[in-house]
């Protein structure tokens, strides 16, 4: 059920298109909340992709259930370790 990595890059264009279903979305989302490397990644990459801000910020949480998973995944975030600072 939860999507693998490369799941999630076989889903970027689709997601940026909107051709991805509410839950397919759903899972999308989660899985950046659970897996700091593909988040990162699609951070730098929407920072050269501003149709993908967007469709990252214009699509909220559909049900309270989505809101209380986001908000149990933020706390385990919190809880992990810091990660390594850049060093130049
Ligand atoms: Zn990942």
């Amino acid at each position: 059920m939860h999507l693998s990595c490369q799941e999630i890059f076989d889903f970027l264009i689709d997601y940026q298109e909107g051709k991805l279903s509410w839950w397919q979305r759903m899972k999308f989302r989660l899985h950046l909340w659970m897996c700091p490397p593909c988040a990162r990644y699609l951070k730098a990459y929407s920072a050269s992709s501003e149709i993908f801000r967007q469709a990252l910020e214009q699509d909220p949480p559909p049900e309270s259930l989505m809101e209380l998973t986001e908000n149990f995944l933020r706390k385990q975030r919190r809880d992990a370790p810091p990660e390594p600072t850049r060093k130049d």
